[in-house]
Order: structure tokens, then C-alpha cells, then sequence
């Protein structure tokens, strides 16, 4: 990371300093232009083929030419001389110049540095000056020794300073990261809780998370803690029962033959809630990993279709509500996993007399709700809050109505996978209505709801 962040900071330097030596050398240059530009106007108002002439031009010009050299070639009639060159033009033409490759009219001429040609000519006189750019090459090797100082400043403090940053940084990551390491022996403590260091900023965030996330994989392992043993607790009593009614049997069945036929009745009863609790338990594992595609679809043709064989298995009349070709984003499986579940309760809880209504309908803000309205014993107001909690039962049914408490569990998994949302009201007229929202289809960014 640090040599990254080096190489980052020189590339930066770098690019900024020839930035700036490439603005101000384009700048010297335009000045130099600019500077040629104006002594090549006023040398054509001025006719100079002698030294008189050059003396007088000298004095009158405001310009400064201390840096030019003239030559004149003048081919007019009345020409004094035919070629005049100004102080020390001859010398420097004496020799060839170098071009510079790229910038137009810069030459090189060993002696006299860097010359910018401008060539003009006006009423037969040819003039050409060479402008030494001498002044200018000096600031712009000022500019470059300064980028260089600042590239020489920046390697040497660049890497100290950006150490110190990602000290700050990585330090308390280091502190973490050991804590996580004992993070393992405090769990036997039950302290499992990550030092939140108050600086910097990121590192404190990350922590907090972290302990979050401790937090929160805490509560989940309480929770399988407190699944296992309740699932250990459900199962204890019909093994318990079976156990005696078998002790009983191996006892008194061969001088009591009456016992036996009421002893495996009990048996084969027990059994039936054992293996019952026992499938529950691996549907919840099943659809803990399961994960559903949602599609688009007429959930008034689904539900009826999903309605017509559960009507057989129930003793009370299905009344169905429908509203025609009502379409929401859904799963098949998961709407014939809650429904199957809902109707079962709705008949186990009624009397067969009591007849069971589905309702199905559109909400204003698109959703569709389902409702499961049955007139039964219905859900005492203490309850309704823990109903879909694992082997969670009303005291009213326990004993009385076989059941596992985990249906309404199952139902909820299937309700999230769905995104849906599952409420629980009293019926007005006695019992209970479980009410669906199925989300609606055209909003598929729909997040998962509570149920
Ligand atoms: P189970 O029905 O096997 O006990 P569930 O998870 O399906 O388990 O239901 C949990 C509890 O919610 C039931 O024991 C019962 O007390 C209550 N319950 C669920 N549905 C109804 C209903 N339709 N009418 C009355 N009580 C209900």
C-alpha cells in the first residue's frame, strides 16, 4: 500500500511539474514572439542599411533590442549599402545554425544559445532578426530547478508522511485483527465483543460493525441454542410416553392382555407426533437454504387451482372470494406451502360445521392481499405476537389439538423467501383471519417484508 501510494504521489509531482514547465515555457515563448514582433514593426518604418542609421533607429525605437541582432538586405535603388548587419549579426551568421526540432523559427548557435528568427520585409528591404532568448531560457530554468527541489522535497517527505497516515490506519487495524484472535477464548466468557478504538474514524465504523456483527451471530447461535432444546424438549415427552406405555406392556402385558391394544394405541399416537415434529424440523432446514424465483403471475387462477384438492382434505365448506385475474410477482410452491398451511390450521382450530373463507384482493397501493377467515376458537391477544415463533402453541390448544407449533414458523419462512407480509387479526365474527400481501407484480425491487 505505501509503495503504491509513493509511486501515486511522485507520478502526481512529476506530471504537475511538467505541467507547469510546458505552460510557462509556452508563455516565455509567446512573449518572445510577441517581443520580435514589435521590433520587426518599427525597424519597417525605418529604412537602415548603415550604422547611422541603426544609431538613429536605436535612440528614437522604445524597444528593447539589447538581446537582437539585424540583418538588412536592401534592394532598392537608392541603397546606401546593400547589406547592413547590426552589432555582432555578422559573428553570429557567420557560423550555421542548429535548428530546434518541433518550435518553429528556434535555432541554436553555439556562442550566442537559443535565437528566435522572424523574417519581414517591407519597400524592397529584407530584414531578419535574431532574437536571443536567452532571458527566457533563465526563467524557465528557475521553473525547472524549482520542480525539481519540490520532486526532490516530495520524495524525501512523501514516504514519511504517508507511513505516519497508514500507521494511523493500520495500527488499530492490527489491534483488531489480535483481538479477533481472542475473540475464540472470550466467547467461553461470553464477552465476545471487539475494543473499539476512538480514532481514526474508519477504523472505530469498522469495529463498531464488527461488534455488530458479533452481536448478531450471538443472538443467532442463542437462537439455534434455544431451537435445539426445544426441539430436544418437544420430542422428550412422546419419547417418555412411548417409553412407559412399552415398560408397560414388557411388565403387565403378558397377565393384563387388555393393556396392550390401548398401550399401542398410545404408541402409534405418540409416534405420529414424533415423526410429524420430526418432518417439520427438516422442512425448516429445507427452506432455510431454499431460495425461490419470483415470477409474474395470475395469483386468482393460482389460488383457486392450489384450492381445489385441499378442499378434500378438510371437513368444513371452502368459501372463495376471488377478484378476477389479479397478477403479483410470486412463487407456486411457496403460495401452495402457506395456503396448504393456513387452511389446515383454519379446519384444525374450527368446528367441521364452521365454514372456512378465502378472500383475495387488490390493495390501493397495488399489493394483493390474501386472507385465510376461519370462525373458530380464535387467538388469544397475548398470543398473536408469539404465534409464529418455533414450537410456539396457545395453552388453550396445548393437550388438546395434536399439533408441533411449528406450521405457522414454516409459513413465515415461505411468506420472506416471497417478500411478502403475514399478519393475524381477530375474525369479527369469531375465529381467526390470517391476511398475505403479495407484492405487487410490477414492483420487482420489492425488499423482503415482516411477517
Ligand atoms: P400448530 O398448529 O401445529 O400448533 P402452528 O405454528 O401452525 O402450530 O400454530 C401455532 C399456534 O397458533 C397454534 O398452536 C394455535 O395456538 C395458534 N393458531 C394458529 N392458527 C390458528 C387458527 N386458525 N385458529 C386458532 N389458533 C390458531
Amino acid at each position: 500500500m505505501l509503495r503504491s501510494q509513493i509511486k501515486m504521489i511522485i507520478v502526481i509531482t512529476i506530471s504537475f511539474s511538467l505541467m507547469m514547465i510546458f505552460g510557462v515555457g509556452h508563455k516565455l515563448l509567446n512573449d518572445v514572439k510577441l517581443s520580435t514582433w514589435q521590433i520587426t514593426a518599427s525597424l519597417k518604418k525605418n529604412e537602415i542599411d548603415s550604422d547611422h542609421d541603426w544609431d538613429d533607429w536605436r535612440k528614437n525605437s522604445t524597444v528593447d533590442i539589447n538581446h537582437s541582432y539585424i540583418y538588412v538586405h536592401n534592394l532598392r535603388q537608392d541603397a546606401e549599402a546593400r547589406y547592413y548587419f547590426s552589432p555582432r549579426a555578422d559573428d553570429l551568421l557567420q557560423k550555421k545554425m542548429i535548428k530546434v526540432p518541433f518550435i518553429n523559427n528556434l535555432y541554436y548557435r553555439p556562442g550566442f544559445g537559443f535565437l528566435y528568427r522572424r523574417f519581414v520585409s517591407s519597400n524592397g528591404i529584407y530584414y531578419t532578426l535574431w532574437q536571443n532568448i536567452g532571458p527566457q531560457l533563465s526563467i524557465l530554468m528557475r521553473v525547472i530547478e524549482v520542480s525539481a527541489i519540490l520532486l526532490s522535497v516530495t520524495l524525501v517527505l512523501a514516504p514519511i508522511y504517508i507511513r505516519r497516515l497508514t500507521a494511523r490506519l493500520t495500527d488499530p487495524l492490527t489491534d483488531l485483527s489480535t483481538s479477533t484472535q481472542v475473540v475464540h477464548q472470550a466467547e467461553q466468557s461470553g464477552l465476545i465483543q471487539l475494543p473499539v478504538p476512538s480514532q481514526p474514524t474508519e477504523v472505530t465504523e469498522l469495529a463498531q460493525d464488527f461488534n455488530h456483527l458479533l452481536a448478531l451471530l450471538n443472538q443467532r447461535q442463542d437462537q439455534q441454542k434455544l431451537f435445539v432444546m426445544n426441539a430436544a424438549h418437544e420430542l422428550r415427552t412422546p419419547i417418555a410416553t412411548i417409553k412407559s406405555h412399552a415398560q408397560l406392556i414388557d411388565r403387565h402385558g403378558a397377565d393384563h392382555p387388555e393393556i396392550i391394544e390401548k398401550s399401542v394405541t398410545y404408541i402409534t399416537k405418540e409416534s405420529r407426533a414424533m415423526q410429524q415434529i420430526i418432518e417439520d424440523l427438516l422442512a425448516i432446514l429445507r427452506v432455510e437454504t431454499l431460495s425461490l424465483a419470483l415470477t409474474r403471475m395470475n395469483v386468482t387462477t393460482a389460488v383457486s387451482e392450489i384450492m381445489q384438492p385441499l378442499e378434500k382434505t378438510i371437513p368444513q365448506k371452502l368459501i372463495l372470494q376471488l377478484e378476477p385475474n389479479l397478477m403479483a410477482q410470486t412463487n407456486l410452491e411457496a403460495l401452495e406451502q402457506i395456503l396448504h398451511n393456513l387452511i389446515q390450521n383454519a379446519s384444525k382450530y374450527s368446528k367441521p360445521s364452521d365454514p372456512i373463507v378465502v378472500t383475495l384482493s387488490n390493495k390501493e397501493n397495488g399489493s394483493v392481499a390474501l386472507t385465510v377467515m376461519d370462525q373458530g376458537l380464535g387467538i388469544p391477544e397475548a398470543d398473536k405476537a408469539h404465534i409464529f415463533e418455533h414450537f410456539y402453541r396457545s395453552d388453550d390448544v396445548r393437550g388438546s389439538i395434536p399439533g408441533t407449533g411449528l406450521g405457522l414458523a414454516i409459513t413465515k419462512q415461505f411468506v420472506d423467501l416471497i417478500h411478502g407480509h403475514l399478519s393475524v387479526a381477530d375474525n369479527p365474527t369469531g375465529g381467526t383471519i390470517f391476511t398475505l400481501l403479495l407484492p405487487s407484480a410490477i414492483d420487482t425491487t420489492h425488499q423482503s417484508g415482516h411477517s
